[in-house]
């Protein structure tokens, strides 16, 4: 069946040193190999994508990029040029890509404006953004200008893992759970939580948020979360909805880097069939798995149609 991916990523001769500094985070091997398909725009992900019946990619730079730079000015500059990157390489073959911005969140105003212009006039979709920017979350007031914008313009913003600003120490003498295996997904699970329980999309209610990974497990906790929410200790702090129902009306979660049948139903179940997106993680996931397992789930045609491409579709207004 044709699919849509969202969370696949690519990288720019400038943003290496940004990118190397997850080495931390991925075994040394597998990080040289990244980069090459990382690079590549032309033959070798055409022919991934090809084989398994991708028609479409929405490319994103694989993070943190500029979100670590130290000097505002600098992460400012460079996340416009690689948006122009970007945009260039998607002018050379639009059938088959689109684009989030990559936005230098150092600077709220500018990372709003930059996603403006990214949507208007390179026909962007949305943004990605790669967890906190010096310590800030998205719920931090500096950044209701950005979703302010990003709901004027029907631009879904995608949270993807990055790190902490501290390293807790319940992940001492773990270097294995301080990643991909583990961490990654605390960390950006959170982030959605501070989210949902700030009231931000009471603020902003027809904002999208999109999380990856089946929804950073997410979608397992949502009873748990409205029923713990009744009794916490919760100040002055008030929602007009139930926790789960911002899950499901401000939040999609796509299937990158996640291949198994019970998480899937349980994303489907707890979140409904428009809410639940296909994607694969290039190049840090292989395709052909991806696209077996979505192939393969036991769903009725309906839904797996959604999941493929129609919620994609939707979602970015894409022309089938
Ligand atoms: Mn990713």
């Amino acid at each position: 069946m044709r699919k849509i991916a969202l969370e696949e990523h690519f990288m720019a001769p400038s943003f290496i040193p940004y990118f190397r500094s997850t080495s931390a985070n991925i075994s040394p091997d597998l990080f040289d190999k990244a980069l090459d398909a990382l690079a590549d725009f032309g033959e070798r992900r055409l022919a991934a994508m090809d084989a398994n019946d991708i028609s479409h990619v929405i490319l994103s730079l694989a993070g943190p990029g500029v979100q670590i730079e130290k000097d505002t000015a600098t992460a400012v500059r460079l996340a416009r040029e690689g948006n122009d990157y970007l945009a260039e390489q998607i002018r050379r073959n639009s059938k088959r890509y689109g684009g989030f911005a990559h936005l230098a969140l150092q600077d709220p105003t500018e990372a709003a404006a930059e996603l403006e212009r990214c949507v208007r006039d390179l026909g962007f979709v949305g943004a990605m953004i790669n967890g906190q920017t010096n310590g800030a979350y998205l719920d931090d007031p500096r950044y209701f200008g950005l979703w302010e914008r990003a709901e004027a313009l029907n631009a879904p913003i995608y949270i993807h893992p990055g790190n902490p600003t501290d390293k807790p120490a319940m992940y001492a003498g773990h270097p294995e759970l301080w990643g991909p295996v583990w961490s990654w997904g605390v960390e950006t699970a959170n982030h959605a939580l501070r989210l949902v329980f700030s009231g931000l999309f009471d603020r902003f209610p027809k904002a999208t948020l999109i999380l990856g990974h089946m929804g950073e497990a997410l979608p397992f906790q949502l009873w748990r979360l409205d029923s713990r929410w009744e009794i916490s200790n919760r100040g002055a702090k008030r929602l007009s909805l139930a926790p789960s129902d911002y899950f499901k009306r401000n939040v999609v979660v796509t299937t990158s880097g996640v291949c198994s049948t019970e998480p899937l139903l349980c994303a489907l179940g707890s979140l409904g069939k428009d809410r639940v997106l296909f994607s694969v993680d290039y190049p840090f996931e292989r395709s052909d798995i991806a696209s077996k397992f979505i192939e393969t789930a036991p769903l009725p045609d309906d839904v797996r149609r959604l999941v493929c491409h129609g919620n994609a579709e939707a979602l970015f207004r894409l022309r089938p």
